[in-house]
């Protein structure tokens, strides 16, 4: 395994960013392992297999037809399912409201995390989720787990929606960030909770650089 760095965390508290800046400034991989979670939801969507009921046997039995990398375009990392780009459909609201529900199934967790690992066996890496430090690398040194506080959060991805050009509702972003914390605490597999070893950071007053600064000085090794 090369070196990981593991960030962990609940909805919105700045992981992606900080991830995306570490990754840069150390020459590591960025992976957005919450986009995998995305793009699996993406495609049962557009399948069709998430309706009142999710068609679980459909999505089983299709699991070895998703394919997902990261590429480059124009300096941005994006997310590619089966060769398209899914990157603006997998931010919006849809999936979203689905992907916790999506994220709570053992075989897509499994699916996922094997491919997270075999990233981490050829790369150094930063990968930012919700089990990454629990689950996926738990031999790594370099645990974080960012928080903040439930107003900030949804302010936060609110607008990352607008600059995206959906036009919600702050209230709605806010049930849907808070529907996702329980789901991703409450459910049964590798449920969202610090490793016993990560440094815990709490993001709500600190500025994007602050935040870097501090987790910079805290990497080892
Ligand atoms: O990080 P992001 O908010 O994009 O993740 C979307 C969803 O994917 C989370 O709410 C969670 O349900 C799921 N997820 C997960 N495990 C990860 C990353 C994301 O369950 N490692």
């Amino acid at each position: 395994m090369k070196k990981i760095i593991a960030i962990d965390g609940h909805a919105a508290t700045g992981k992606s960013t900080q991830a995306k800046k570490i990754a840069k400034y150390l020459g590591y991989k960025y992976i957005d392992s919450g986009a995998m979670y995305r793009a699996v939801t993406h495609y049962c969507l557009i399948n069709g297999w998430i309706n009142k009921l999710i068609n679980l046997n459909s999505i089983l039995e299709n699991l070895k037809n998703i394919d997902i990398q990261f590429k480059t375009l124009n300096n941005f990392q994006i997310t590619t399912l089966n060769g398209n780009d899914v990157e603006g459909y997998i931010r919006k609201m849809d999936v979203a409201k689905n992907v916790s529900k999506i994220a709570a199934i053992p075989e897509i967790r499994s699916f996922l995390v094997e491919k997270q690992r075999q990233i981490g066996l050829k790369n150094n890496v930063v990968m930012d989720g919700r089990d990454i430090g629990t689950v996926v690398f738990p031999e790594t040194e370099n645990k974080f787990f960012l928080t903040a506080s439930i107003e900030v959060r949804a302010e936060r991805r609110h607008e990352e929606l607008k600059l995206n050009n959906e036009s919600i509702d702050f209230s709605t972003v806010l049930e849907n960030v808070k529907s996702r914390d329980l789901d991703d605490t409450s459910r049964l597999t590798s449920p969202l909770e610090p490793a016993e070893d990560a440094i815990i950071v709490d993001t709500s007053n600190y500025s994007v650089n602050e935040v870097f600064d501090k987790l910079i000085s805290l990497i080892k090794g």
